[in-house]
């Protein structure tokens, strides 16, 4: 299909628009003045729900593409539509067109050059970390997944996008209420949909200030690759990755953990599929404000195993901290029950990328070597949790690793 005919593809699933319309859409039909004609202003709802999908599709922004290339105005949508991934970096140019997430790369690579390759060679917390994995279970990630997929799609600039906000960040609220010293905050965006993020202090808040901050992160946003308002289930890119790190979140809380000497993040990144638009943002003002990040893993892609293949974590190697991503083999050793292996995704993969550009050691975890991720399904209405080789037993695995990264780098306070 050419990218010219999709707005007549959206047209055809009218209905499934209109449920869907953008946070910024017309007003609805009710609320206008058509006298008695409901044909009439239906039609003018709808038109207008399509006009203001098209413009935002239509919208031309400053991608970038690969590291060593400047950004060029392209479009978000057809780049999505074939395959290539993208930094969409129009907010982030200074006057002088340079961008200013690398900027800031440059001057916390001198600073931290010490600090960032000094990553654990050994594993220290095993007893406490199978702790926490014998309160890792199946039921909350079933029940969160079918929730999260419930609502007609989770792209960033829907109304629908906006409630699956809102439900995440009720349910990150609701694990977290179980400890007074957590805090839950939404990182607003101008789009509608906001990050959110889940902070864990320290017992030791002087060791924590000291070594910075340990984030793991995955992408809420979904997204329709025939047309970004049509309905997205997501369940997979980015719902696995989501349920990942609440099910992570929820077995270390009730394991009676807390960090010791670096303060933890939950980071439920907006935006990944408008090219890290929420990532960028957040890694943008963490480094403009100082905030030092010691570390960052990103679940994104976590329950899929190809039929007839074996399971395996697959370990990016590309745009990530090499030091980083060998602490993550070891992980991987250690305490799950299926091998790692390397494997590339190509520049701008996801939300990882952004932290790696303002110079933060990140590392990226995925549900099997590229070419065997689930690459027919995802941004279709197929990416759904109801079929063969969608796999809890895997997400766990990837719930298991998150907070085996966390324990081993952020200790365990008394
Ligand atoms: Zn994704």
């Amino acid at each position: 299909m050419k990218v010219t005919s999709l707005p007549l593809a959206a047209a055809a699933a009218g209905v499934a628009l209109l449920s869907t319309q953008p946070a910024t859409a017309s007003p609805l039909p009710h609320q206008l003045s058509f006298g008695d004609s409901p044909s009439l202003s239906t039609t003018f709802s709808l038109l207008s729900s399509l006009t203001s999908a098209s413009l935002d599709v239509f919208t031309p922004r400053l991608v970038q593409t690969a590291h060593d290339e400047a950004p060029y105005w392209g479009f978000p949508h057809y780049l999505r539509w074939k395959g290539v991934r993208f930094f969409d970096v129009t907010d982030h140019l200074d006057a002088n067109g340079q961008d200013v997430l690398l900027a800031h790369s440059l001057l916390s690579a001198t600073s931290n050059e010490k600090k960032t390759s000094s990553f654990p060679s050994k594993l220290s917390y095993q007893k406490q970390v199978g702790s926490v994995h014998a309160n890792i279970s199946e039921s909350g990630p079933r029940a969160n997944i079918a929730a999260f997929t419930s609502f007609t799609n989770r792209y960033y600039k829907s109304g629908s996008g906006k409630q699956s906000q809102q439900w995440l960040l009720a349910k990150v609220k609701e694990i977290t209420s179980v400890d007074e010293n957590i805090t839950v905050e939404e990182f607003e965006h101008p789009w509608g949909q906001n990050s959110i993020i889940a902070k864990i202090p320290a017992t030791d808040s002087k060791a924590a200030e000291e070594n910075g901050r340990i984030v793991v992160g995955s992408h809420q946003d979904s997204v329709n690759l025939i047309f970004p308002y049509l309905p997205a289930p997501g369940a997979d890119d980015d719902g696995s990755g989501t349920v990942t790190q609440l099910e992570s979140l929820r077995a270390l809380l009730a394991s009676g953990w807390k960090p010791s000497h670096s303060n933890v993040e939950f980071h439920f990144y907006s935006a990944e599929e408008g090219g890290l638009l929420g990532s960028q943002a957040v890694a943008r003002s963490y480094a403009e404000s100082g905030k030092k990040v010691r570390a960052m893993s990103q679940f994104d892609m976590t329950a899929f195993i190809k039929a007839g293949t074996n399971a395996t974590i697959g370990v990016i190697t590309d745009v990530v901290s090499p030091e980083l991503t060998a602490f993550n083999r070891l992980l991987i050793e250690g305490y799950l029950d299926v091998p790692w292996v390397d494997t590339q995704l190509g520049y701008a993969g996801s939300d990882h990328a952004s932290w790696t550009k303002v110079g933060v050691p990140s590392a990226f975890s995925v549900e099997a070597t590229f070419g065997d991720c689930n690459l027919k399904r995802i941004h279709t209405t197929s990416d759904t949790f109801t079929h063969d080789e969608y796999s809890f037993e895997h997400i766990l695995r990837f719930s298991r690793l998150s907070s085996a990264f966390i324990i081993e780098l952020a200790g365990w306070g008394k």
